[in-house]
């Protein structure tokens, strides 16, 4: 790294060598990236299908068919569905229906009820709607039941369960340009008629499996995270598996999801195998209960005040004042904006690109560094610790908070398998080969994460057919193509709510909330002007999709160096469905400012109105 004198006197000690960590970084990547990159996992259709059963629901459930007609359809439950309902709630919308394939609201927390789930997001700042219901959180972060019971509260609160239609999955949804109306069957025989629909159906909503041989030779018991079985493991989400006792037990992947569950199957089974491809980044978690007496103190408008301070930060951006204080904010503050911000004022001068670039690899060396250490720190075998240790930048893949899983791996009935970056090869009967060598195991966890990089409607589970027949998945064949994320030409009166050419923020729901308020004023825009149908125009379409293009600076360098994972398709380049594809590259801030400027202008340019 060839650091200039000006550049060096503001960069703080360098204690390590940045060339030798850069090349590091490299071979290791180099070990993962696979020719079959996304190919390499199994969707969970055919024989597979069990995998994504709901295991939380009574079987037998029957109810008669609707053929009414809504206002509104809201697919999915989950926060973005959740938020939606609330926004059309309170702008007066009446006949809401939200359909949802699960037995609950809550989306994510309704399914990953897996030991140790909680949400490594402030609660204050992610658990919506707080003022609005006048509930506080019990800790700064949330366990999963909590989170769970909150949406629920939600859906009451705005009397979402009113003409809901739960365990109920989507088959067919198409434009009737006649009626003006959607039309749209679904997997419990109704057909029924809505004005508008929300897609809400989340980006990591489908469990993926490794596509390795023999996946259907193990004689065991078998499961994924996101569909945990507490009648074979015994216990909840809080612990207590006392089933596993005399039980040899493995998980296959180090994720953020296995992360937390790896500490209770530590403690429960009698022999636990975790087989490791890579290891995660294990950051500092510091949980602890709400404060009563801060609780208190709050005034109106805080839950947006905080959620505002806190993405302002974690999107590299300035605040004088940092409320949440915790290990996003830290990394951001040290390894983004404010970091340079302080060096430019040293200097002087505004750093030019290469300058900010360098420092900020600086500064991703140290954090990196801080985590290798805290491994040597708690994990007392040195050779258990080196295997633990990441070697890839922080943003590369998501940054975990733990403060019991490091420590799992001093407990003698717990063994790292250790894959070097190869992944397990095969299952047998009996268990898991990994290098080379077979491991003996009853039960078998799948932590492998959820279907990122395929196309939309392969993920939603059906295709959406617009104005003239014509079928979303040919008209997003070459990427997204919407305006703001949310509307596309030729799909009249539908919205897509989360990651479509929107912008990800570290706390989604911040990014929800604000589409769904976009969303309520459009429409409440399109009634107030005597329109039944809003559409973007092509053109409308067209200049959003080159904005996009033009900012996009995500997937480019920054991930093409990262060791694979799902931010990055795998280390495939060029996926135009990948989960950073397309997203809106200046930021979540400015495309909040985007909306909230169009919408002043009172014009919705690049709508039209019928
Ligand atoms: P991930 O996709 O992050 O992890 C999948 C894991 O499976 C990786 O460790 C991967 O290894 C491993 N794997 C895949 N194939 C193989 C194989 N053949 N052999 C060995 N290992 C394999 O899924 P998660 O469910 O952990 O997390 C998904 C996302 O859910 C998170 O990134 C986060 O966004 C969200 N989440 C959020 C939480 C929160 O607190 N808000 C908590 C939990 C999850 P490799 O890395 O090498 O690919």
């Amino acid at each position: 790294m060839d650091l200039s004198p000006e550049l060096l006197s503001v960069a703080g000690t360098i204690d390590f060598d940045p060339d030798a960590l850069k090349t590091k970084y490299l071979s290791e990547r180099d070990k993962r990236v696979r020719e079959d990159g996304i190919g390499q996992y199994i969707e969970v259709t055919a024989e597979f299908s069990h995998y994504v059963d709901d295991p939380y629901v009574a079987p037998g459930f029957t109810r008669a068919p609707v053929f009414d007609d809504v206002e509104f359809a809201i697919i999915g439950g989950g926060f973005g569905g959740l938020m939606m309902g609330a926004r059309l709630r309170e702008a007066g919308f009446r006949k809401i229906r939200v359909v949802e394939s699960a037995g609950d609201f809550g989306g994510t927390w309704y399914w990953n009820r897996y030991p140790g789930a909680m949400c490594d997001v402030e609660s204050y700042c992610y658990l919506p709607l707080l003022e609005e219901l006048g509930y506080m959180p019990k800790h700064k972060y949330s366990f999963a039941p909590e989170i769970l019971e909150h949406s629920k509260a939600i859906a009451r609160h705005y009397k979402l369960y009113d003409d809901a239609l739960l365990q109920t999955s989507i088959t067919a949804m198409a434009w009737d340009e006649g009626r003006k109306r959607w039309v749209i069957s679904t997997s419990r025989g109704d057909r029924f008629t809505a004005q508008y629909v929300a897609m809400a159906n989340g980006p990591l909503n489908r469990p993926k499996l490794p596509g390795i041989p023999g996946i259907n030779d193990f004689k065991g018991h078998t499961f994924h995270t996101s569909r945990w079985d507490y009648a074979y493991t015994g216990g909840d989400s809080s612990g207590g598996l006392a089933k596993l006792g005399d039980k040899r037990v493995g998980i296959i992947g180090t994720g953020a999801t296995a992360v937390q569950c790896i500490p209770h199957l530590g403690e429960w089974a009698k022999e636990l195998f975790v087989f490791q491809r890579t290891p995660s980044s294990i950051d500092v978690r510091n949980n602890g209960p709400t404060d009563p007496a801060w609780a208190a103190s709050l005034t109106p408008g805080w839950q947006k005040r905080r959620m505002d301070n806190f993405n302002t930060l974690v999107s590299g951006g300035d605040a004088e004042e940092d409320l949440v204080k915790d290990g996003w904010t830290d990394i951001f503050r040290s390894v983004t904006g404010t970091a340079v911000k302080e060096a430019s004022r040293k200097i002087g001068r505004r750093l030019t690109g290469a300058e900010r670039a360098q420092l900020m690899e600086l500064a991703d060396y140290r954090k990196m560094n801080q985590i290798r250490a805290r491994v040597d720190a708690i994990v007392k075998d040195p050779d258990v610790a080196a295997k633990l240790k990441p070697w890839y930048r922080q943003f590369c893949k998501r940054p975990c908070f733990h403060d019991e899983y490091l420590q799992t791996y001093n407990r003698p009935n717990v063994t790292l398998v250790d894959t070097n970056g190869r992944g397990v090869e095969r299952l047998t009967e009996d268990g898991v080969v990994a290098n080379g060598q077979e491991y003996k195991v009853d039960c078998l966890i799948f932590a492998t994460g959820f279907e990122v990089g395929t196309s939309y409607t392969r993920r939603a589970g059906y295709d959406i057919v617009g104005r003239g027949g014509q079928t979303l998945s040919e008209h997003w064949r070459d990427g997204l193509r919407t305006l703001h994320g949310l509307t596309t030409h030729g799909f009249p009166n539908c919205f897509f709510l989360g990651f479509t050419q929107g912008a990800i923020t570290i706390s989604v729901p911040q990014a929800l909330r604000e589409q769904a308020t976009h969303v309520t004023h459009l429409v409440t825009e399109a009634k107030k002007r005597g329109a039944e149908v809003l559409e973007p125009t092509a053109a409308g379409e067209e200049s959003y999709v080159q904005e996009v293009r033009s900012l996009a600076r995500l997937g480019t360098r920054f991930y093409s160096e990262c060791t694979p994972g799902y931010y990055n398709s795998e280390g495939a380049k060029g996926n135009r469905s990948g989960f950073f594809s397309d997203m809106y590259g200046a930021g979540p801030l400015r495309f909040f400012e985007v909306l909230d400027e169009w919408r002043g202008t009172g014009k919705l340019e690049g709508l039209e109105l019928r």
